[in-house]
């Protein structure tokens, strides 16, 4: 029998396609882009298009489970889920009792961006426990606090409304391989006469047909941002009408953007003076011109001044007020919904652990130790810095982990405990989209798959068998919608809307105007460019410039960038392909690398052997081996990750995955003395 299903993807990509389903004979048969969604109406990525090749891959996890081997060998056997909670229920007990509550620690990300499925009855459960909090650092913390920082959380300009801008900037942003619909716009706006910059160390098929592409150095989008800055005063292009009456913190701005003259920018950043002054001045001239800020840019010691002084620009350049300018960042905010966390309990004031420290944490001398690790949608063995670390942790003995997930992830061969969870096609799922305005609420469209369970029905359950539930609490996604859609003066509209229309949009309508249509988010609906949280919290103050960490010994810088293949990690197991490491021929000559062969790219922390592939695309000093692998794509189990330092970023603790230096060798070559 078959039969079409409208759902919507949760995974975290900014786009959050509808989606058409076909089933035949209970299973996906076929899946394309629904209609719901006005952006992504017409067609999704190759990632969820083969959506089936995970949620029926061999690897899934079908059935509990309990490790039969030693930790890291993926060896388990099959055990009932009434025995697997139980398990689980008395290892809680025990870390509690012998070490304290603090010794447990959830840990879970982005694998789905659900309302349903994190932030839950999970958080109820390690709330009420008294467990370690996460503090999820490990993508977007600088940028959304710098973008809270300046603008409060706000809405930012629609992608579609790009079609009305004459100037585009991408920074720190790869359509093509993370929000794919955005491509389309900007070929559209290209040819009805828009100019196209983009700032990325790449060549990205976008940065290809910009007409001004700058390969800037790993970590320098600060001085960047600060030099363009300083050029719109010293040129009087600064908008300073606008400024006056809708920004505080200018003055502090100017004077940090003070000692970035263009040439000093150029030398820092490996840029020409020329392309910088061609950058100003495209900016300062384009109306309406609008700056698609990504997630690029906060990967290093600077990423949350970088992302502040990027968000100053429209501001100090006066591009808001009109459609097609302004800046694109997440607007997940905009719907001004909670999370059922915030309404079960407030978190207890338990200590909280950086994810990016993990293998610290594991390793170190933290008291209590971490006895209890549990991990539901996430895969901290590929995705965390310091992958050596977080691996020896992880093969501790003393501790028991728990990995709740849907395929056998790197995570999940290290767990002592394995629960098999449901797929965003076979459960409900609640999901908002961070850069399209659409809010969504797909049914399950099959059963799941083998003893599967969803995420929000399990912590329930280990809620009552822990006697920390209470009468009434929502427990069913039912219940648990109800209760998010129930807490919001909208709450009504969105739930009418998603009935009658199967997607709702927040109260600013789709693709709202700023300085149009609100004002700034913050408490006096001004732009605050200098804001004190943010320089209170900075390392060494807002807009400071941490130089770049390169050594004599370790000259190359390494970044990660997403590709189409995974999302994060997620369906790293359907990417069949050896990973490769990308250099210039320059770097390569260098070192007596030839394209394809087996190289050892290393530094202090760990080593990756990798096939080479030369390609001009990247920019002399820069190589690239891509985020979202796992251990099998490289020839030494060893994923990026094992070079990237486990240091933070200035704001919010963010990772710093581009601040990895390295040398790379031919494999099976002697280390120069
Ligand atoms: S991952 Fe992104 S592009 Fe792909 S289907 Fe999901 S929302 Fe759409």
């Amino acid at each position: 029998m078959l039969s079409r299903h409208s759902s919507a993807c949760p995974l975290d990509c900014p786009d959050a396609c509808s989606l058409e389903v076909r089933v035949e004979e209970g299973k996906v048969t076929r899946i394309d882009a629904g209609t719901a969604n006005p952006l992504t109406e017409g067609f999704i990525c190759a990632k969820v298009r083969r959506f089936t090749e995970h949620l029926y891959s061999p690897e899934r996890l079908l059935y509990p489970a309990a490790r039969s081997g030693r930790k890291g060998s993926g060896q388990f056997q099959r055990i009932s889920w009434e025995e697997a909670l139980e398990r689980v229920t008395a290892r809680l007990k025990e870390a509690a009792q012998q070490w304290g509550s603090e010794s447990i620690l959830p840990f879970s990300y982005g694998g789905s961006n659900g309302l349903i499925s994190q932030d839950t009855t999970d958080a109820r459960l390690f709330f009420r426990l008294g467990a370690s909090r996460l503090a999820r650092t490990v993508c977007s913390v600088p940028t959304r606090l710098a973008a809270e920082g300046l603008y409060g959380r706000m809405p930012t300009t629609a992608v579609e409304d790009y079609l009305h801008s004459q100037l585009i900037v991408l920074w720190g942003v790869n359509p093509s391989a993370t929000g794919i619909h955005l491509v389309p716009i900007v070929q559209q706006a290209l040819q009805r006469g828009a100019k196209l910059i983009v700032v990325d160390p790449r060549t990205t098929p976008l940065a290809a047909r910009a007409q001004l592409h700058l390969p800037l150095r790993p970590g320098t989008d600060l001085p960047l941002a600060l030099g363009i800055i300083r050029w719109l005063f010293e040129h009087g292009k600064a908008d300073l009408a606008f400024l006056n009456e809708h920004a505080t913190g200018v003055r502090q701005l100017r004077e940090r953007s003070e000692p970035w003259e263009l040439p000093k920018v150029a030398a820092e950043t490996g840029l020409s003076v020329e392309d910088l002054e061609s950058f100003a001045q495209s900016y300062a001239e384009a109306h309406p011109a609008v700056i698609r800020c990504g997630w690029g840019q906060e990967r290093n010691r600077n990423g949350g001044s970088a992302t502040a002084a990027i968000l100053a620009l429209p501001a100090v350049a006066g591009k808001f007020g009109v459609r097609g300018g302004g800046y694109t960042l997440s607007n997940s905010r905009a719907f001004g919904l909670n999370p059922l966390s915030a309404a079960c309990a407030d978190p207890p004031a338990t200590r909280e652990i950086n994810m990016n420290l993990l293998g610290e944490t594991l390793l170190g001398e933290t008291q209590p130790p971490v006895k209890v690790l549990f991990v539901y949608n996430a895969n901290p063995a590929s995705t965390l810095p310091c992958q050596e670390k977080v691996l020896s942790g992880l093969e501790r003995e003393d501790l028991f982990t728990v990995v709740f997930d849907q395929v056998m992830t790197d995570t999940a061969a290290y767990a002592d405990l394995l629960l098999p969870a449901t797929t965003f096609l076979e459960r409900r799922e609640l999901s908002r989209g961070y850069g399209a305005m659409v809010l969504q609420d797909a049914a399950a469209v099959i059963p799941p798959a083998g003893e599967a369970r969803s995420n929000h029905e399990v912590f329930a359950e280990l809620c009552r068998r822990l006697g920390l539930s209470r009468e009434g609490e929502p427990e069913t996604d039912e219940a648990i919608a109800q209760a998010i859609l129930g807490a919001h003066p909208q709450g009504n509209a969105y739930r009418k809307a998603l009935l009658e229309r199967g997607v709702a949009h927040p109260p600013t309508g789709y693709a709202p105007i700023a300085f149009v249509d609100f004002l700034p988010w913050t408490a006096d609906q001004k732009i605050h460019l200098f804001a004190e949280e943010l320089h209170r919290e900075a390392r060494h103050g807002l807009y400071f410039y941490e130089a770049d960490p390169a050594s004599p010994r370790y000259p190359l810088s390494l970044i990660s960038p997403a590709t189409g293949n995974t999302v994060s990690s997620m369906l790293g197991q359907t990417w069949k392909r050896e990973a490769s490491l990308e250099m210039h021929p320059d770097d390569a000559r260098a070192r007596g690398i030839v394209d394809g062969d087996a190289v050892l790219a290393f530094n202090e922390l760990g080593e990756v052997e990798v096939k080479a592939r030369l390609s001009t695309s990247v920019r002399p000093g820069v190589v690239v081996i891509p985020k979202g692998l796992w251990r099998r794509h490289t020839l030494n189990g060893a994923t990026s990750n094992a070079l990237s330092p486990d240091t933070l970023s200035d704001i919010g603790g963010g990772a710093c995955f581009n601040d990895a230096r390295i040398e790379v060798r031919r494999a099976g070559t002697a280390p120069a003395s």
